[in-house]
């Protein structure tokens, strides 16, 4: 089942994955990160299709997805 790794020290909130998610799968945590941020989660986790958009847009390099 393929399923996504979340660097939550590396990202910074941004959003742009939450948007690139076609299956809107991933929104901001309400936890703050080591540097303030309030990184991501993964909602629904059995509905990933490990599409990569999510990964191919974050800028920091925070998801890593396993097919
Ligand atoms: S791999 Fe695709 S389906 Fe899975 S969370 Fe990322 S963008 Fe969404
Ligand atoms: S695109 Fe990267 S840095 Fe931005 S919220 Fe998503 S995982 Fe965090």
């Amino acid at each position: 089942m393929p399923r996504i790794e979340i660097d939550e020290v590396r990202c910074k909130g941004c959003g742009l994955c939450t948007i690139a998610c076609p299956h809107k799968l991933l929104v901001l945590g309400d936890k703050l990160n080591l540097l303030g941020y309030l990184a991501i989660v993964m909602e629904t986790p059995g509905k990933c299709t490990g599409c990569a958009m999510c990964a191919k847009i974050c800028p920091d390099l925070a998801i890593a997805v396993f097919k």
